[in-house]
């Protein structure tokens, strides 16, 4: 039935980002989530029967009878939703791009593609003017924007206004990252209690490529330039639940006080702040000052899960500067990201509806 917002259908429906997505739309005011698709596995069952809801409120009425579509069915939304794993996203969401849908992806497979933005709306708004490059060069009448992995979206939200503010020369990062971010079932429980897991596939790799093209720019006839600092990442698997935790050794053009680098990550604001999108938190960045914050199971709902929780800044003997961040992988990590994304598009007017 039409309540005046604008049908969304997404892609991977069942999975923790799938549901995550659900749980965000329920009550959104500009979209409303219409069509529901995941694998072979659940098609053809009502929502309720073909998933196994692990969010903390019951899995909304709204979504509970609709039918689980397979990844080939005629979509009738203008946006699709992606919580596709990488294997299955490529072709998927290259043939709806091409018959016309706007797809918001989480997937890695199309990030570094030269024509699809890699948006973070308050780092490189500006990548949406990548859109129509993509739509000549590939003859889509639809198109693609995907949003970086979860820890590299978070990490990139306290470097943009270092970048702006000192300049930004290199970074060495470690993770701690939650179990929620390998999917469901993830990683095997024995494997996962009393442990930490030193290796997660591709992790460091793509937090390297990811952060440099998203504060890199966007020219209109020369595409992507990266961003020229030079990222080193350690990334681990740690037994929480939700919430990844970095912290970050950053060498800046300029020296820069803690304090001066606590004042300029409080004060900073992007596009979705100016135009007041429905998603977008206040502040992006929220600087805890106790001396053993952040820490996962307290701060990573800290504005509904859309921030960058930022701690114990202070000098680096090495790097110059150092702190810990923390930030909800499903959130502002996965879904949050897509659905802010899709407000700034259809700001933008580049929403096919
Ligand atoms: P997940 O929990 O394993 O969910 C995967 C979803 O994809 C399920 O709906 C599953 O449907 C569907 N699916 C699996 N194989 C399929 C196939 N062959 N054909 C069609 N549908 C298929 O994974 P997730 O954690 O939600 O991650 C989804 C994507 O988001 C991945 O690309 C991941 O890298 C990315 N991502 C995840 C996070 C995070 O924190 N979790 C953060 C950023 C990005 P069935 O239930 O029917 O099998």
């Amino acid at each position: 039935m039409s309540d005046g917002r604008i049908p969304v259908a997404i892609l991977g429906a069942t999975g923790n980002v799938g549901q995550r997505f659900i749980e965000l739309l329920e009550d959104h005011p500009w979209f409303r989530v219409a069509e529901l698709a995941a694998s072979d596995r659940s098609a053809g069952r009502k929502y309720r029967d073909a998933t196994e809801w692990r969010l903390g409120a019951s899995m909304p009425e709204s979504v509970a009878d609709l039918p689980v579509l397979d990844l080939n069915a005629d979509l009738q939304s203008p946006i699709a939703f992606s919580g596709l794993p990488g294997d299955v996203a490529g072709e998927v969401e290259q043939r709806l791009a091409k018959s016309g849908l706007a797809v918001l992806s989480n997937t890695s497979v199309h990030r570094m593609d030269p024509y699809v933005p890699l948006l973070n709306p308050e780092v490189n708004p500006d990548h949406v003017d990548a859109i129509k490059l993509q739509q000549e060069k590939r003859g889509w009448s639809g198109f693609i924007a995907t949003n970086a992995n979860c820890s590299t979206i978070h990490l990139v939200l306290t470097l943009k206004p270092l970048q702006d503010a000192f300049g930004l020369e290199a970074a060495v990062v470690s993770t701690l990252q939650a179990v929620s971010g390998a999917g469901y079932p993830g990683v095997p429980s024995l494997d996962m209690i009393d442990n930490v897991v030193p290796f997660i596939r591709t992790e460091e790799e793509k937090m390297a490529e990811e952060s440099r093209k998203i504060l890199g720019g966007f020219e209109a006839g020369k595409g992507f330039v990266d961003a020229e600092f030079v990222l080193s990442a350690h990334c681990n698997r740690v037994p929480v639940r939700d919430g990844h935790t970095e912290t970050a050794s950053v060498r800046l053009t300029n020296t820069a006080t803690p304090e001066e680098v606590i004042q300029v990550f409080q004060s900073f604001r992007g596009i979705p702040q100016e135009l007041g999108l429905p998603s977008a938190p206040p502040q992006p960045i929220v600087v805890r000052h106790e001396e053993n914050r952040p820490q996962p199971q307290l701060d990573r709902n800290t504005s509904k899960g859309m921030v960058s929780v930022v701690g114990r800044v202070r000098e680096c003997p090495v790097m110059g500067l150092k702190y810990v961040l923390l930030g909800h992988n499903t959130v502002r990590g996965a879904a949050g990201a897509s659905i802010l994304n899709a407000e700034l598009f259809r700001e933008k007017g580049l929403l096919p509806v």
